[in-house]
């Protein structure tokens, strides 16, 4: 039987872990391994992983120097897996073990990739719910590949998908993203997604805000395209105003004009400022790739050699 290799990145989920190797280890009776990325966590989940990897030597770690993110801290694991089948999934228990087997069942099918699909997210926030929904829409209304909403980061694919997936070589990585544009030949399995267990979401507005800005500057060049068709809009409209404004001036019938005035101001300005910082958007992922910086760092590792 073919190695599995399930990835776990894990920032802070002391009390999760054990509880997620028990699970996992009751529905899946093949030959696996379980790689978790401890992203830089302040609290015990080294030791519990640890504690639990001389116990069973299946259990393995990557622990990284400091927080890195979820995305990068799947990068991570997926470097470093040695399976011919790959799950990615959360450390909280929001991603269901017992959909394991169907999702390995898919793969054996003649399936590549195998996405999940949340049925209904009991997370709790409505605050969540919303913006997530918001999230997805703008990134669909301005990107070129389109990104399912509820689509989780719990996945399974095979070896030629990872290789794939590892030739990439962004440091502004929007996994989400990738594994859409990649192709091959899918599936979509749901799942409900219970409420979290143990500790507390570790996405917060912001970090959601900046994986949409991250989602949407690495997935073409729409927003750009946007504005300058807006900046055309406006430039036409304002030549025109200004043809008739002569026009006025030379039949005498100019007025103060105050409001119209003030209001080509701050129309120009308005989008002149969208349209710089949409531009600075995509000079900062340029610097950020430029600088080529590695995406994470190991500090130290259980039971598995780190990649070089
Ligand atoms: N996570 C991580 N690094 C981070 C944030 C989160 O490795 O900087 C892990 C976290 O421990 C969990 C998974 O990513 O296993 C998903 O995070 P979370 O459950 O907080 O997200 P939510 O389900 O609320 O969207
Ligand atoms: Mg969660």
């Amino acid at each position: 039987m073919d190695l599995l290799s399930i990835i776990i990145p894990v920032y802070n989920e002391e009390d999760n872990i054990q509880l997620i190797c028990e699970q996992i280890d009751l529905q899946v009776k093949d030959n696996y391994e379980i790689i978790f990325v401890d992203d830089g966590s302040t609290d015990s989940t080294f030791y519990v992983i640890e504690e639990q990897s001389v116990r069973d030597h299946r259990v393995k770690c990557i622990s990284l120097s400091r927080n890195f993110g979820h995305q990068n801290a799947l990068m991570a694991g997926m470097k470093n897996a040695a399976g011919e089948i790959i799950i990615l999934m959360d450390g909280d228990l929001q991603h269901p073990p017992s959909l394991i087997p169907s999702m390995i069942g898919s793969i054996n099918d003649g399936f590549d990739l195998v996405h999940t699909f949340r049925r209904k997210n009991k997370n709790g926030s409505a605050i969540k719910t919303i913006t997530g929904r918001l999230f997805y829409k703008f990134i669909n209304s301005i990107s070129d590949t389109r990104i399912e909403p509820n689509v989780a980061d719990f996945k399974a694919f095979n070896r030629k998908v990872l290789n794939s997936i590892l030739k990439f070589k962004e440091k502004e990585l929007f996994l989400r993203g990738i594994f859409s544009w990649i192709g091959f030949k899918s599936t979509t399995l749901s799942f409900n997604a219970p409420p979290r267990l143990h500790g507390q979401t570790k996405y917060s507005f912001g970090k959601m805000m900046r994986l949409a800005l991250k989602g949407t500057t690495s997935f073409g060049f729409k927003p750009l395209r946007i504005a300058l068709l807006l900046g055309m809009f406006i430039s036409i409209t304002a030549f025109a105003f200004a043809v008739f404004a002569l026009v006025a001036y030379f039949k005498g019938e100019t007025v103060p004009g105050w409001a119209s005035l003030i209001i080509g101001i701050m129309l120009l300005g308005g989008t002149q400022l969208l349209a710089i910082g949409l531009i600075g958007e995509y000079i900062a992922s340029l610097f950020i790739e430029v600088k080529d910086r590695p995406v994470y760092l190991i500090d130290k590792t259980v039971n598995i050699e780190p990649e070089h």
